[in-house]
């Protein structure tokens, strides 16, 4: 969604509203793609503070599916996000080079929403996704979840007697 700031740049003291819909349905960067499993509209608030100088508040959330850090299972992860942004409509697109955030989400007069939330996005990443505290990870033989239960895979005994009693342990395991 683009939303056009020429009028609201051009009066001072002027605020406009306006819910918009994030339209990606995944989220993309260096660590991989993940799905975006739901998404609130997004309440932007937009207000000319004087001088060509725009603020830009919003609030919304989004559901993202991350693998756990651990296991790998998708985890739903809520993501809140709280937008604040400074925009200074007397700089030219040139001028903005620069800032590689800013000239992502404005070009010439038109905000880019969905860049704009994208960038949130990223900035409010978990740095670490569990699907639960305790989660056991997977087996480093097999690759088994061990959530799921014991896979039966055992570290080498090295004492026969005990290699027999592991067996007959890894035989109940599997019933
Ligand atoms: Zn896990
Ligand atoms: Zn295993």
């Amino acid at each position: 969604m683009q939303i056009h700031l020429s009028d609201i740049s051009s009066s001072e003291g002027m605020r406009i509203q306006k819910t918009a819909e994030f339209g990606m349905d995944t989220i993309t960067f260096q660590s991989g793609s993940f799905p975006v499993l739901a998404k609130e509209p997004i309440e932007l608030t937009i207000t000319n503070t004087g001088d060509r100088n725009l603020e830009i508040r919003g609030t919304g959330k989004i559901t993202v599916g991350i693998p756990c850090d651990r296991c790998l299972e998708e985890v739903s992860t809520e993501i809140p996000l709280e937008i604040e942004r400074k925009l200074d409509m007397k700089l030219t697109d040139e001028d903005r080079v620069n800032d590689l955030d800013e000239s992502s989400y404005l070009t010439g007069m038109d905000l880019d929403v969905d860049q704009l939330v994208y960038l949130e996005v990223l900035m409010s990443w978990p740095l670490k996704v569990l699907c639960r505290e305790d989660c056991k990870g997977i087996c480093s033989q097999c690759g088994k979840n061990l959530n799921d239960g014991p896979c039966g895979c055992v570290e080498e005994p090295k004492d026969p007697r005990m290699a027999a009693i592991s067996d007959i342990f890894s035989k109940f395991k599997e019933v």
